[in-house]
């Protein structure tokens, strides 16, 4: 830190508690930039959004603002932490839990005197960490008179339409749990649009004599793009379900044109007088539908045309009370005077699609569902009415969030602070940022292919690892996204520059296989010894951690006697897995193995795996072990860590693995630092004179004996001893 900046953070509570600026961060799920009249879609008229425009006329607009992973828990993740999904470790919707011990921008707002408060959905797994108050829907939450989880244990439900409640209890933070002597950050964070779009009652009437506007890409063909389109389960045409998704009641009908499987849950949480109210409003549109079918009247894409109607009104309908409530909060403001000194930012975690491409859902970085809404009012900072095309993304939040308090930026966050886009009224600096970096794991839900991605101002380039093929889409020409141009010759130059910066920003924020992580779950003996560790893990009180692979599992073998001999009675944990690479270890890092855990040292080797598997260049395995470094040191900032080099294989010195763990090697070393990081070589302990590696040593030119445990506890010995006074 330097020193200048250090003064000021040291003197900020003091000096600037009421000036610092408080934030009000609302924010929805599943919102598209077309449901918003400000971004101006062809719903604006039908369907318009007076509250949400507020902010935008009263401060600013981001017209290319985006996600960078397009699903719930990742976007969510990426926002507390400001690092793409492979940092922080929240990679889907299926098999992930989000890491609280790791740093994220509400516990240093917290550190910095900011009182932090989180409403509403959560939807991360693990307990909310960083907020003096918080109240949040377990999972996905419900619809109708849901349930809170409550910060002192336990369930509460509440009566009622749940965007209202959000809003409600939201505002009674304000009003009654907020200490005027700080400045706050609210997160006031709905459920609303999501699946299965079930409206307020006082709302469930709107439009319902008027058809909406079909978006021009209803009936796409998927054509002259990558096949993966036409795979997906995400279509207004054939992936609703006749109770879940069109509310429709009784045994579902018509199974060509409507899935069975899901009733709508939502409709059997309601009281009598609710189900009274909601039966009034659709019975009797559901029941001419049925009859209409049954004629004959009603029948192939007609019927896709009522399924988008009954979708996008619902979906419409939750949008109107997200704006009411947007208003009541905006009101709240303005009659306790914290307008002026309370910056308001609207978001969503990611777009999704009303129609379009004749979807509904998310996580293609497709325009939908990729752009993210951005409406934000900074009183005396932002001119109203501004309108910005700075390429934003969810990762700046954070730094944006940690700048505007006065708190220094961790070096680690991989996101850009807004603040100098929002004092310039959304006009980016000359040196703002060329493109964006997407990533989305592939999942099963909906079978949407795995694929990643970068775009500038103008073009927009996808990468599909399964069939490694590319697409590309010039946005200015091609607005809808119809048709890839990757292989069209007239834009050999263009795929080329966005290749390049593919690669660049790949590594600018360290994305490789040896960095992504990757779980061997499928693998019986691998799923069970992790849970064994997590027992293990779980007993706390460990000193001393050993992080590796089969060499390191190979103390609990061979190393046995040595083990006893040397940690025995000092309390040390083995977290080596056989045949495990530096990306699972990052997995097993990241769920679970750390929770707890704060030794002394840590003693980490990893690596040989990446060389042996795959041949990877010893840059990337390089990258993954300086991941995990970085993980530990953010988890244990007091802990020592001493950092191996990665054993010499191949028994002569010119053989190939050989060389390439020298390379690794090379590079790792220089990510000892003169703090807490120590780097011990110990290539020269295994080698005889000749640089060879002897079969006493290594039968199999790999794996320690037991006198290569000898070896290894003798030679790390001093350091350790002087690492753990
Ligand atoms: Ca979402």
């Amino acid at each position: 830190m330097k020193p200048l900046v250090l003064a000021l953070v040291l003197l900020a509570p003091a000096l600037f508690a009421s000036e610092r600026p408080n934030i009000l961060f609302i924010f929805s799920d599943d919102h598209a930039l077309n449901a918003i009249s400000a971004y101006g879609g062809p719903l604006k008229d039908a369907a318009p959004t007076p509250n949400l425009d507020r902010i935008a006329e009263q401060g600013a607009i981001f017209t290319r603002s985006y996600c960078c992973n397009s699903i719930c828990g990742p976007s969510r993740a990426a926002i507390l932490t400001g690092k793409h999904s492979h940092i922080n470790g929240y990679l889907d919707n299926n098999n992930s839990t989000f890491d609280g011990s790791q740093t994220t921008f509400p516990k240093l707002l917290q550190k910095a005197g900011y009182q932090t408060a989180l409403v509403g959905k959560w939807h991360l797994v693990s307990k909310p960490q960083g907020f003096d108050y918080w109240e949040i829907l377990p999972g996905q939450g419900s619809y109708y008179n849901p349930d809170f989880l409550q910060q002192g244990g336990g369930k509460k439900r509440y009566t009622g339409y749940c965007t209202d409640i959000v809003t409600e209890r939201a505002l009674d933070w304000l009003k009654n749990g907020r200490d005027g002597d700080k400045p706050f950050i609210l997160m006031c964070q709905h459920k609303a649009p999501h699946r299965n779009w079930s409206p307020a009652l006082r709302h469930a009437d709107l439009w319902d004599d008027v058809d909406l506007p079909e978006p021009k890409t209803l009936f796409d063909d998927y054509a002259n793009r990558h096949p993966s389109l036409k795979k997906q389960a995400m279509s207004v045409e054939k992936d609703f379900y006749w109770g879940h998704d069109m509310k429709l009641k009784g045994e579902p009908r018509f199974p060509e044109y409507f899935r069975k499987g899901i009733r709508n849950g939502e409709y059997m949480r309601m009281n009598a007088e609710q189900k009274k109210a909601w039966d009034a409003a659709y019975e009797e549109e559901n029941q001419a539908m049925i009859a209409a079918v049954e004629s004959g009247e009603l029948e192939g894409k007609d019927v896709t045309r009522w399924k988008y109607q009954r979708y996008i009104k619902d979906y419409l309908r939750c949008i109107r009370a997200v704006d009411e409530g947007v208003g009541r909060m905006l009101d709240y403001l303005d009659e306790s005077g914290l307008a002026d000194n309370t910056i308001v930012i609207y978001s969503s975690d990611q777009g999704f699609y009303l129609g379009e491409h004749g979807w509904y859902d998310k996580r293609w970085m497709f325009e939908e569902s990729f752009a993210m809404p951005f409406l934000v009012r900074w009183p005396g900072v932002i001119e109203p009415g501004s309108r910005s095309e700075a390429l934003i993304q969810n990762i700046d939040y954070a730094p944006t969030f940690l700048e505007i308090a006065g708190v220094e930026v961790p070096e680690a966050v991989q996101g850009r602070s807004l603040l100098p886009v929002l004092k310039a009224s959304g006009k980016a600096p000359e040196d703002w940022r060329e493109g964006l970096y997407y990533f989305y794991s592939g999942e099963h839900t909906h079978r949407v292919a795995a694929h990643d991605g970068v775009c500038n101002d103008r073009y927009k380039l996808m990468y599909f690892p399964g069939d490694k093929s590319w697409n590309l889409f010039d946005l200015e020409k091609d607005p809808q996204e119809m048709k890839s141009v990757h292989d069209d010759p007239a834009h050999a130059d263009v795929l080329e520059r966005m290749k390049k910066l593919y690669s660049d920003l790949r590594g600018e924020y360290e994305v490789s296989e040896a960095t992504q992580p990757a779980h061997r779950k499928d693998q019986g003996w691998w799923k069970q010894r992790h849970q064994q560790k997590l027992k293990e893990v779980k007993k706390g009180g460990h000193e001393l951690v050993f992080i590796g692979d089969s060499i390191t599992q190979g103390w609990e073998g061979h190393g046995k006697a040595t083990w006893e001999e040397f940690y025995g009675d000092r309390k040390a944990l083995n977290l080596g897995y056989s045949g495990d690479r530096t990306e699972h270890v990052l997995w097993r890092l990241l769920n679970g193995e750390l929770d707890g855990v704060d030794p002394k040292a840590y003693v980490l080797m990893i690596g040989t795996n990446n060389s042996g598997h795959r041949q990877a260049p010893p840059e990337e395995t390089a990258g993954g072990i300086k991941l995990i470094l970085e993980l530990l040191r953010d988890r244990s900032p007091e802990a020592e860590i001493l950092l191996l080099s990665v054993f010499p294989r191949d028994e002569q010195p010119d053989g190939k693995l050989r060389k390439i763990n020298d390379g690794i090697n090379e590079i790792i070393k220089g990510h000892a630092d003169d703090g807490r990081i120590h780097w011990l070589d110990m290539t020269d302990t295994f080698l005889n004179d000749e640089g060879v590696l002897t079969k006493e040593v290594m039968p199999d030119a790999l794996h320690p004996q037991g006198k290569g445990y000898r070896m290894w506890a003798e030679a790390m010995e001093p350091k350790l001893e002087e690492l753990l006074k």
